[in-house]
């Protein structure tokens, strides 16, 4: 793509064509069309009546009847032509159609003239070619071909009657200067319309506070940089947003901020020269088509260059500031036909990336990432109301083996979606979405609901102790505040609140030190609940945290439990929480355990539980019970210790 395919965005191009057509259109040349479109359909109906006898027009009478014919019928034509270009609204056609009626006009006028009068000693030839000039061109083309007709007719004709009466000459000159006037009027007219224009339209795509272009521009010159690149090949667009500007605001005042914002704006402005093109779209939101670039990386070191730039210090009002930015970029070029806006999201996107991540200040976007992903985002945060209604959840159940006597004396409650559409989609992908639109809470519950009925069945049927494990995510705690979980009075219903139920909380929970939440917990707990911490080792806390908020049971995160080994280091992590928890008084269940040596290991610790691959993968309800039911049965008429479950499946 060449810059000079590519129109300078610091001033609006306008064309004065460009002018007419937004000016002129609607007031002046829609008001002269009308206006001859009636005055021709006028001339039409005269003539039609002074071809038909009804009516005698003077000056008419000497002309052959072809001729009269001929005009009727021209007019006709040009009043339904005049009509058509009001009606298609079209203003080049209208001016075209303006110009070339007012000639018309100007010999209809001069076909009036009666013989003996004064105006008729100036040739009409010359009254037509003034008049051409001056309708079509412009005021001095008036002037000169009357300057240079005059000199001919003087030359030709020196006897013609406006050279020998005073008046006559004087009636010519003064008709002759008020035609150059009304043109050079109009020109005038058109001169300060066209500068008015001008000012609208750049304001109309200016930033008033720091003259760089707005975002009605900025979607311009990315149309114009479409149209001269494909697929925006070689176009990058970097979004830049101050951090914490709104504290600064607060801080300094807003005329201070705006100060600092004209002094970034100028600094954009002379970073690259003409070829980089700055854009402020929001408060502190700016927007930077790069130079072109040959590909993300090039993108990401211009966009660099600019940060760097823009991160120096800055004396404002006698105070220096260091401001710095987060980026976002989106390089153009892909497979995917994008618009504008479409690219301008991705750097948006790219830039709430930069946001949320926090150490990166800059996040780019190769031209076709994140559109298939943000728009399976976009589904997924849509389908979450009522999937649970609509069928599409369902519950599966992992086995949690007691290590010891190998038996399932626990599962996990395991959320399950079949998207329609999308197809199966893992819980790590939709939970969090689910927690960040809200809509934890409803397949929380339905979760909740559906396992509790089930332990109830099986806790009826096969196993009096059976004790499941549900995930409750830190979202659901939060909402609770001092309410007991909805899901609580299904438990009750159930007869569950005898340590049936185990919460399985993560560490961002216990994060919240503060008494509000120690009470949550604990009422949890005196009420029947028993709690467990997922994923243990993963985050921040300590044993001695756990035994403030009275844990019961702590899960090993399946990452330590993987690369356990004789003597290692995982080995010897495991050792330490698994002995730490039980000098507490806690149970511990290892999870992702895959494997027979795993088992072996976490077994020679004196780990409690095992829950991993190696038992068994998550079962559907039914598929479950039919396990647990083998497994009684197998117990009963055997009695061996410690079997591998598996086997058994
Ligand atoms: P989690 O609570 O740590 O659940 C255990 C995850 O480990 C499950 O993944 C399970 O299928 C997987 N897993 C079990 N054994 C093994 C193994 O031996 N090897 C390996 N590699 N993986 C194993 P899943 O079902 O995909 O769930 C992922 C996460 O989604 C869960 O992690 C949990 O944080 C969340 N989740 C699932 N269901 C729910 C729910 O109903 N509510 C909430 N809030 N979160 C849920
Ligand atoms: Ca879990
Ligand atoms: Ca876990």
């Amino acid at each position: 793509m060449s810059k000079n395919n590519i129109k300078d965005s610091s001033l609006p191009q306008v064309t004065g064509e460009e002018l007419i057509i937004y000016d002129l259109r609607r007031k002046v040349m829609g008001m002269a069309t009308a206006l001859i479109a009636v005055i021709s359909g006028l001339f039409a109906l005269l003539i039609m009546c002074h071809l038909m006898g009804w009516l005698v027009l003077p000056g008419v009478e000497h002309a052959s009847t072809l001729v009269q014919i001929n005009t009727a019928i021209c007019l006709s034509l040009f009043t339904f032509i005049a009509a058509a270009v009001k009606f298609v609204n079209s203003p080049v056609a209208t001016l075209h159609f303006s110009r070339f009626m007012s000639l018309l006009l100007a010999g209809m006028i001069l076909r009036f003239i009666p013989e003996g009068a004064l105006l008729y000693t100036f040739p009409q030839g010359v009254w037509l070619g003034v008049l051409f000039a001056a309708a079509t061109v412009s005021c001095s083309w008036a002037v000169i071909v009357a300057v240079l007709s005059f000199a001919t007719l003087a030359l030709m004709h020196p006897h013609a009657a406006v050279f020998h009466s005073p008046l006559a000459f004087a009636v010519a000159f003064v008709m002759l200067v008020l035609i150059f006037v009304l043109r050079w009027l109009f020109d005038a007219g058109l001169r300060s319309a066209t500068l008015s224009h001008q000012r609208v339209l750049t304001t109309r795509r200016k930033d008033s506070l720091t003259g760089l272009a707005n975002r009605t521009r900025l979607m311009e010159i990315l149309s114009d940089h479409e149209a001269a690149s494909s697929r925006f090949s070689g176009v990058a667009v970097a979004r830049l947003d101050i951090d914490g500007f709104g504290a600064l605001c607060d801080a300094l005042g807003t005329a201070v901020a705006d100060e600092i914002l004209i002094d970034v704006a100028k600094q954009l402005r002379s970073s690259h020269g003409t070829s980089l093109h700055a854009a402020r779209i929001g408060a502190d939101d700016f927007a930077v088509i790069l130079p072109p670039v040959s590909g993300q990386a090039e993108a990401e070191l211009r966009a660099e260059e600019i940060m760097q730039v823009l991160a120096e210090p800055r004396t404002i009002g006698g105070r220096t500031f260091r401001i710095t930015f987060k980026a976002g970029v989106a390089v153009g070029g892909g497979a995917i036909v994008e618009s504008a806006e479409a690219l301008l999201h991705r750097a948006d996107l790219a830039l709430s990336e930069a946001k949320v991540t926090g150490q990166r200040c800059l996040v780019s976007l190769p031209p076709t990432a994140t559109i298939a992903s943000t728009r399976r985002e976009f589904e997924i945060s849509q389908a979450f109301v009522g999937a649970a209604a609509r069928g599409e959840l369902s519950v599966v159940y992992q086995p949690i083996v007691d290590l010891v006597s190998g038996r399932i004396s626990k599962a996990e409650a395991l959320v399950r979606w079949n998207h329609p559409e999308l197809g199966i989609i893992a819980p790590d992908e939709f939970i969090p979405m689910a927690e960040q639109v809200g809509a934890i809470h409803e397949i929380g519950d339905w979760v909740a609901t559906e396992a509790a009925h089930f332990t109830a069945r099986l806790r009826a049927t096969l196993d009096p102790a059976f004790q499941m494990s549900i995930n409750r995510s830190p979202v659901q705690f939060r909402a609770d505040g001092d309410e007991e979980p909805k899901c609580i009075r299904i438990f009750r219903e159930n007869g569950l609140m005898d340590g049936a139920i185990v919460f399985e909380i993560t560490e961002g929970v216990l994060l919240d030190n503060r008494e509000a939440n120690r009470r949550r917990l604990a009422r949890l707990r005196t009420s029947g609940i028993s709690l467990s911490l997922d994923d243990f080792g993963t985050g921040y806390s300590s044993l001695a945290q756990l035994h403030v908020f009275e844990i019961d049971i702590v899960k090993i995160d399946r990452r330590f439990v993987a690369g356990i080994a004789e003597a290692n280091r995982e080995h010897a992590l495991c050792a330490g929480i698994i002995s730490l928890a039980h000098s507490l008084g806690m149970r511990v269940v290892a999870e992702g355990v895959e494997t027979a040596e795993q088992r072996d290991l976490l077994l020679g610790l004196r780990c409690d539980f095992a829950q991993g691959w190696f038992f068994g993968r998550p079962l559907s309800a039914d598929a479950f019970e039919a396990l647990l039911r083998s497994r009684a049965a197998d117990s009963a008429s055997r009695s061996e210790p410690r079997r591998n479950p598996v086997t058994q499946l």
